[in-house]
């Protein structure tokens, strides 16, 4: 059925979303010790060209440290948070803060994909002893804390009506995985392009009725996502992805940065931002990093670059349920 082939096509971007960051790390662009066991033959899969390894390079560092400031703002005020990544993918996240700095920091950290994605990951998982090593130090901490992973990671449809999907994930095991208490940081990396915005919407919307009522829990969110598809390069991008049987619902409504926030703002979020890759390389990366990453491979292309990295964006938005102290979250 049409619906099956066009998820299937969905499902291979994640092999995309993996290749690109295996060959970010071997160009030294990124550091990642993980990405290696989540894809097959790493040392065979050839590199990706300088644009895709610095556009990789950006939404990553940029990502990680959206993610490094939830995780520290939780440590600094002794809270510890949850996170859930929805079409998580062969992302290693999980593993890297687990080993990082802030991993004492994180209570619950849930993954959710389609069930094909998340078995091959679960099986890559029980086949390298570095990504199980670092979920048995977590299992144990799981025991004695309460939730901090559940492996095999979730599969669901996330187009799905969230009640039978997230709620029933919530209502899984010995009582809530994710407490309505706790903050909590929703991450859509390159996956809500994939859905209808209503689809999209109601998930936000799910996770913010679950989140107001008792709510003490702030709700963070962070989606990258490619957008002004309308523009020429953009509906390059677009065919592109059609010639592979990939189609982007959900991409329709953006046509600029100023829109994005939009997606969090209309629910009623507290506050959103929105920034292009192109923005993001060129105010927010360090000229420390700018120069180091210039070392690494020659780019004769820097106008294509801007093209390219103009047509991505991460928006981040937050939500204070109104029972909630907006404090430290709010600044
Ligand atoms: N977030 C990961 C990353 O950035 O490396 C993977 C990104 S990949 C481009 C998109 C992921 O979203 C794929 O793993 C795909 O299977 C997942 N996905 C797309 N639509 C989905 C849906 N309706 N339900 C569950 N997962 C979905």
């Amino acid at each position: 059925p049409q619906t099956q082939d066009a998820d299937s096509s969905v499902r291979l971007t994640d092999t995309d979303a993996a290749l690109a960051r295996l060959s970010a790390v071997q160009k030294q662009y990124l550091q990642d010790p993980y990405i290696k066991h989540l894809v097959p033959r790493p040392h065979l899969q050839p590199a990706r060209p300088p644009l895709i390894n610095i556009g990789t390079y950006v939404r990553a560092t940029a990502i990680d440290d959206l993610v490094f400031q939830w995780l520290r703002t939780s440590a600094t005020h002794g809270m510890r948070c949850q996170i859930v990544s929805l079409g998580s993918g062969s992302d290693t996240r999980f593993w890297r803060i687990a080993t990082g700095a802030h991993k004492d920091a994180l209570a619950a950290y849930v993954e959710l994909d389609f069930p094909e994605i998340t078995s091959k990951k679960a099986m890559a998982i029980r086949k390298s002893k570095d990504l199980s090593a670092v979920l048995g130090i977590l299992r144990i901490a799981r025991w004695h804390r309460a939730g901090i992973i559940h492996i095999p990671p979730f599969a669901g449809d996330l187009r799905l009506p969230p009640a039978d999907t997230l709620g029933k994930l919530l209502a899984s095991e010995d009582g809530a995985i994710l407490s309505p208490a706790l903050p909590t940081l929703l991450l859509f990396e390159c996956v809500l392009v994939y859905m209808l915005p209503a689809a999209s919407s109601a998930l936000l919307q799910w996770f913010i009725d679950y989140f107001s009522p008792s709510g003490s829990g702030v709700l963070g969110s962070i989606v990258y996502e490619m957008f002004r598809l309308q523009d020429s390069f953009g509906r390059v991008m677009v065919e592109n992805l059609k010639a592979r049987h990939v189609a982007l619902p959900g991409a329709a409504p953006y046509s600029d940065a100023a829109s994005l926030p939009g997606r969090f703002l209309n629910l009623g979020f507290t506050a959103a931002r929105a920034l292009t890759l192109k923005e993001i390389r060129k105010s927010y990366i360090s000229r420390a990093e700018l120069e180091r990453i210039s070392q690494l491979e020659l780019v004769d292309e820097i106008e294509e670059l801007d093209l390219v990295l103009e047509h991505y964006a991460i928006t981040w938005g937050l939500f204070v349920p109104p029972s909630a102290s907006a404090a430290p979250w709010g600044q």
